[in-house]
């Protein structure tokens, strides 16, 4: 007869804040990355998904999980009363037993498990350098390739729709080489990586998602933009970080799927 594997949470949230060097890498303040909430535990299952919105908490809890892992956590919105949505998230949580752990930043950087590393590896792309830099960090990846940017759109394309996102393409024509590259899961286009592309040499900039602005700077500077989806860039990572608890704790985890399509 087999016993079930369980972990305590803070021995779960020291493994992972180690490895993801969690207390190191600067973030936005409704980042608050670690431990966000505590439970009576020990962990028994665990869930992951990239957002802790209501259904992924429900997801969480008809799966058995007691452990909710996710790369946004629930405190974006800032002090906010405990009313509706924000209260229904916690209600969920206290009610049910399930503790929820964040990685926002230190989970899109990380060089093995990060979002970006893993999505580079995804695309058969060979990162050099970094990209993508926030006060001391650099939170994406650049390197070098000969490919038809085509080509490139087409793997991104296919990275998409197998992730819940929908690929818009900006300036990758068929006569066009991508050379250099730069990628930045999420919110990755803004006047600020078009501006270090550009001054980087970069030809194609990959990335989740960005406003509409990013796509006339773009194609003032010559840059072609793959915009893949925020969420469809964002899965990486908190699976990798289920593998990891499952490998050092053996608890079982599993992926809750929310695609958004942006
Ligand atoms: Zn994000």
């Amino acid at each position: 007869m087999s016993v079930a594997a369980y972990a305590l949470l803070d021995d779960v949230a020291r493994h992972l804040d180690g490895m993801l060097r969690t207390s190191e890498i600067p973030d936005y303040p409704g980042a608050m990355n670690g431990v966000q909430v505590e439970h009576e535990g020990p962990v028994t299952r665990c869930a992951v998904a990239v957002d802790a919105s209501v259904q992924t908490i429900d997801a969480a809890i008809v799966g058995g999980a007691n452990l909710l892992v996710v790369h946004h956590g629930l405190f974006w919105g800032g002090v906010q009363p405990l009313r509706g949505r924000v209260f229904q998230r916690v209600r969920r949580l206290l009610t049910h037993d399930v503790a929820v752990y964040a990685s926002h930043l230190p989970l899109d950087l990380h060089p093995a498990i990060g979002n970006n590393a893993l999505m580079a590896r995804e695309l058969e792309l060979t990162p050099s350098a970094g990209f993508a830099h926030f006060q001391s960090i650099a939170i994406g990846l650049m390197g070098d390739t000969d490919i038809e940017s085509a080509t490139l759109a087409e793997r991104c394309d296919a990275l998409a729709r197998r992730e819940g996102g929908r690929l818009v393409t900006l300036g990758a024509t068929a006569d066009r080489r991508t050379r250099r590259w730069a990628l930045c899961t999420g919110a990755g286009a803004s006047s600020d990586t078009l501006r270090e592309a550009a001054a980087a040499g970069v030809d194609t900039l990959i990335v989740g998602e960005g406003p509409h602005h990013t796509a006339v700077e773009a194609m003032e500077l010559g840059i072609a933009v793959l915009y893949v989806g925020h969420y469809a860039t964002e899965t990486f990572g908190v699976r990798a970080l289920g593998a990891e608890i499952e490998r050092a704790f053996g608890i079982p985890w599993t992926f809750v799927a929310a695609p958004t399509g942006l």
